[in-house]
């Protein structure tokens, strides 16, 4: 959109706000941003950025909606449930009557090394919107090689934390933790519960420091590790400053990027509070869905649409997109959901 055609007054209260001012805003609507995962945070994130009028929003999420993601999935509704959407698709429908101004890019993908840069591709910044270290791991790599700024939050029971890193000025995610807690060993929302006011309050920080940064404001993000616990009330923000010279961080320092070169990280997931594996083949050709709905006829129970296709089989879901990617419901064994996949899908 050009510069004329731009309609800064349905901003005006924001860019009334002095630090930000008219200046911001112009840069704002210029901008273009990643958000990483469309879930929980990810709404919030995509919500508040397309209302304060970032202008290019990438969206990408590898899941598709359930009834039990409304209670905090704010960008969500029965409606979107019901029609069985890949949640980027459904949010970006949302986004489209929220801020009809705005360019909305929704991509029904599983981030993963094979995928990262082109999603960066003329991005500024990314904000995390996913669920898993995995995921994040790879975030920072491609941020710290690539100098693209990014905030990662994460939410669990009534808590949460979120932090901003700017590549080359400030400590990144693995100078905090030197490595990715090994699957099984952290509490999930499965295991532990979320409470949606926690997601709203650290997908809100991150989505001011999205604007801070889009709209050239850098000197004014968080520098600490913010953490924050509403059931006993507690909020803590952690000095960062020196680890960028106590800590031997692969990362900054001898810039090691191995969840970006695929030598960390894996294309199987189980998937936090689904009792669901996702499988996914970074080298598979695309599949037909209707070629694979005749096959599957009378299988199961199949039901299809443009961004995905369902068979109800037995004690599993199995859901296929167009890439190959399946995600197994009925099982957390990632050999079980292969065999499932084998059974039906195809090798
Ligand atoms: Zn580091």
């Amino acid at each position: 959109m050009s510069d004329s055609e731009v309609h800064l007054d349905r901003y005006v209260r924001q860019l009334r706000y002095p630090p930000l001012g008219e200046a911001g805003q112009r840069r704002l609507v210029a901008s273009r941003a990643l958000i990483c995962g469309c879930g929980a945070l990810g709404s919030v994130l995509a919500n508040t950025l397309a209302r304060a009028g970032v202008g290019h929003l990438r969206l990408v999420d590898r899941d598709f909606l359930e009834l039990n993601n409304l209670q905090r999935q704010v960008l969500f509704d029965e409606d979107d449930v019901a029609a069985g959407l890949p949640k980027a698709i459904a949010a970006a429908n949302k986004l489209h009557k929220i801020n009809s101004e705005i360019d909305v890019e929704p991509l029904v993908a599983d981030v993963d090394h094979t995928n990262i840069e082109t999603l960066l591709d003329g991005v500024e910044m990314i904000v995390d919107g996913t669920d898993n270290f995995e995921t994040r791991f790879l975030l920072n790599d491609a941020s710290l090689k690539f100098g693209i700024p990014w905030v990662y939050g994460g939410c669990i029971g009534a808590e949460g934390q979120t932090m901003t890193i700017l590549p080359g000025e400030t400590p990144c995610l693995r100078c905090v933790m030197q490595e990715s807690p090994p699957p099984g060993t952290t509490p999930t929302c499965d295991t532990a519960g979320i409470l949606s006011p926690i997601i709203n309050v650290i997908a809100s920080l991150e989505a001011c420091e999205a604007i801070k940064i889009l709209s050239g404001n850098q000197d004014a993000i968080n520098r600490t590790l913010t953490v924050v616990e509403l059931w006993d009330n507690r909020i803590r923000q952690v000095k960062l400053d020196a680890l960028q010279r106590t800590v031997d961080c692969p990362t900054c320092h001898r810039r090691e990027f191995p969840w970006l070169t695929g030598q960390r990280g894996s294309h199987t997931a189980i998937l936090c509070g689904r009792n669901a594996v996702q499988l996914s083949f970074p080298d598979r050709q695309a599949l037909s869905l209707d070629a694979l709905a005749q096959k599957l006829q009378g299988v199961g129970e199949v039901t299809q649409n443009r961004f995905l296709l369902r068979l109800a089989v037995g004690d599993y879901l199995i859901t296929v997109f167009p890439d190959g990617r399946a995600i197994i419901g009925g099982t957390e064994e990632i050999a079980e959901a292969k065999t499932v996949y084998a059974k039906y899908v195809g090798s």
